[in-house]
């Protein structure tokens, strides 16, 4: 793949989501509420296909540490309310805050540390407050996080927040987690689930919203051995971003300047994509921090409580640190969307050729048609295999269709469809980026043959039915 490849618009992207059931708006029909997004049935299958990708190499697979052993990782599902208190602890009731800038003559709301990003809402297009009739306000601190109250009683007793982040229910569990299970230092915890902020201005499609997923792990260890995991996460965060099947030259690490760090932070760095709406810059996708021993401290003191960890062997005593890589869900489905967006040429019946990628603003060249086709890797692609009977009025082979459909189905999530001509099936597979096909024909009433189709290549082969699970298998683990 070449690095002057088009990025995809994201208008283009928001387009095919909402028409192939990837992503809705949010309440639609009441017109729908800023900042928040439904996952249709496309959409869902994608996430929870990263999701389960996340968890795997993160718990059940961890990855092997410098002697070549797998290194320790226990899951957790914390509640998304949790006693305010952790929150004051945390620093967020006191300090999680966006400045927020208004305009008193549009009403338009901007965010003050990114205001050169905004333009003013009325024509001609201008940059915020660029307009001689701008009249902004100074920038005030909004806090981000969500209240609500627990139980019949309203009152700042019973006010609680819905979590910012998973990150602290990890550290409220730090002390169950040591004393219920043999974990010994060093060791993560991993939590993926939903988060809440309040976003000043919620935007970029599902980039900032208010409601989002996290996946977040805390590596606790010695505070000697903090710089060197720290390498250890950043090194094994880029290279499963990769294995998604994202291309290395859209990803890129950016290390925290001093003066963006967060107080107890000791080092951050981010990895960044290259979204079509940051080009020619990169965006955050995941934070991998260094945190010290800050927030144990800081829970152990609130909750009156040592949240530190002796030694067996040496006995030393001491609060472990912790490196936190900690990731956006949903932002990587968007990451993913745009990355397996394709447009393509390909040739028609009868030519020669295989597809081959469109050039923006030219025309489709003679012979060739245009197909757009989601490149997923076959492992995280929502459909995995389509099966088709080439004709729906012999019911010879729609019977053995169904037959087909219903054993694959054990295996995979798959779709049977039997309208329309099979190439136009073929091209609304592609869309949602189905790696494979599968073909019922008269051949295979004669010889249990079926036609598996390649959704890359559009190659198709004869391949036996008997050996057709066996061979699926080995391709969609990729
Ligand atoms: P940003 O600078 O973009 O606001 P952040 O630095 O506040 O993000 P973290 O607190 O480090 O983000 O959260 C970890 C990850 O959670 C981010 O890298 C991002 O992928 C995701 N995330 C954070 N805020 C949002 C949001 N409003 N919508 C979607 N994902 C988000």
């Amino acid at each position: 793949m070449s690095n002057d490849r088009q990025l995809t618009p994201l208008d283009t992207i928001v387009s095919l989501c909402k028409r192939r059931g990837f992503i809705y708006q949010s309440s639609e029909i009441y017109g729908g509420i800023n900042g928040f997004w439904d996952y249709g049935p496309l959409g869902v299958q994608l996430k929870n296909n990263i999701r389960d990708d996340w968890w795997r190499s993160m718990v059940e697979c961890a990855p092997l540490d410098e002697n070549g052993e797998p290194v320790h990782i226990v899951g957790l599902d914390s509640s998304i309310i949790q006693n305010p208190r952790a929150w004051v602890a945390s620093g967020h009731v006191g300090g999680f805050s966006d400045p927020m800038i208004d305009c008193r003559a549009c009403k338009a709301r901007f965010r003050a540390d990114h205001l050169e990003e905004y333009d003013c809402p009325r024509k001609p297009s201008k940059k915020a407050g660029a307009h001689e009739s701008c009249d902004l306000t100074e920038p005030r601190e909004f806090n981000l996080m969500f209240e609500t109250f627990v139980g019949a009683v309203k009152s700042d007793e019973s006010r609680a927040y819905l979590r910012p982040e998973t990150a602290q229910g990890i550290f409220l569990n730090y002390k169950n987690v040591l004393d219920t299970t043999r974990v010994k230092l060093p060791f993560g915890i991993a939590q993926i689930g939903k988060a809440f902020r309040n976003e000043v201005t919620p935007r970029n499609f599902v980039f900032r919203s208010r409601e989002f997923e996290q996946m977040e792990m805390e590596w606790f260890c010695h505070p000697d051995e903090s710089e060197k995991w720290m390498d250890f996460w950043k090194r094994e965060r880029m290279r499963w971003w990769r294995s998604l099947g994202i291309r290395e030259e859209h990803l890129i690490f950016r290390d925290h300047e001093a003066d963006e760090l967060a107080h107890y932070s000791k080092a951050c760095v981010d990895v960044e994509y290259l979204y079509p709406f940051t080009a020619p810059k990169y965006g955050e996708l995941e934070g991998i921090a260094h945190r010290g021993c800050f927030d144990l401290t800081q829970h152990g003191t609130h909750a009156e409580m040592k949240l530190d960890y002796t030694d067996p062997v040496t006995n030393e005593r001491f609060v472990p640190n912790v490196i936190e890589p900690a990731s956006g869900l949903t932002r990587g489905v968007l990451v993913l969307l745009c990355e397996a967006y394709t447009e393509e040429w390909v040739p028609k019946e009868g030519v020669e050729g295989g597809p081959r990628e469109a050039v923006s603003g030219e025309s489709t060249p003679e012979g060739y048609e245009s197909r757009v086709v989601m490149k997923f890797a076959p492992r995280l692609a929502p459909v995995k295999v389509a099966v088709f009977p080439l004709l729906k009025n012999k019911p010879e082979l729609v019977a053995k269709a169904r037959e087909v459909f219903k054993e694959l189905r054990q295996h995979w999530h798959c779709f049977y469809d039997q309208t329309g001509a099979i190439g136009r099936r073929y091209r609304r597979q592609d869309e949602i980026g189905t790696p494979y096909g599968v073909t019922i024909d008269f051949d295979t009433l004669a010889d249990n043959t079926v036609t598996l189709r390649d959704r890359d290549t559009m190659k198709q082969e004869r391949i036996s039915l008997d050996e057709l699970s066996g061979h699926l298998a080995g391709r969609l683990a990729s």
